[in-house]
């Protein structure tokens, strides 16, 4: 939600980037982070042109995948830790996660001992997706990977923002 923090009368309105706004989205992934200690990366980089997902396999204290799909400028992630169905109608839990730079859906490694998220990162597919429908409660998105394509469905398990979703694969 955008909110007014107040005039910056140093800036022309031309010098002001959405980039910017990309920038404070990802307070929460920033805040997490020491950068000295963690390779993973810091989303100053732009945009590219293809709308892309990845899913991470990440053996973390408990492994899980986390599936993360671009949108306006970041990736919306859940960390969904039964990993993700292939066949209709295995409806998985996938917990909404911080917003991730862009540049996270090439990061693979190991986050140190101490750090957030601390364990291996691993590509578990990537591409591109499409989607038909993305609203607050329910995303309909077509992923393009190598493992994984057709349709997927992310519903809200309840109402009023929460967490909680759930993650099937759809009818084509
Ligand atoms: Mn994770």
């Amino acid at each position: 939600m955008p909110r007014f923090h107040g005039l910056k009368l140093d800036k022309k309105p031309l010098e002001c980037t959405t980039q910017q706004i990309n920038q404070s989205k990802l307070d929460p992934y920033l805040s997490k982070r020491d950068f000295n200690k963690t390779k993973e990366p810091t989303g100053s980089k732009k945009n590219e042109k293809d709308t892309i997902f990845v899913i991470q396999e990440h053996h973390s204290r408990k492994l899980h995948y986390d599936l993360r799909l671009e949108k306006e400028g970041v990736l919306k992630s859940w960390a969904v830790p039964k990993g993700i169905p292939f066949e209709p109608n295995k409806k998985r839990l996938a917990v909404e996660v911080e917003d991730h730079p862009i540049e996270y859906s090439k990061f693979e490694g190991i986050i140190p001992e101490g750090q957030y998220g601390a364990g291996t990162v691993k590509i578990w597919d990537r591409g591109i997706y499409e989607t038909k429908e993305w609203k607050n409660d329910i995303i309909e998105f077509f992923p393009k990977g190598k493992k994984i394509t057709g349709k997927y469905v992310l519903i809200r398990l309840k109402k009023d923002n929460n967490k909680n979703w759930l993650l099937f694969k759809g009818r084509d």
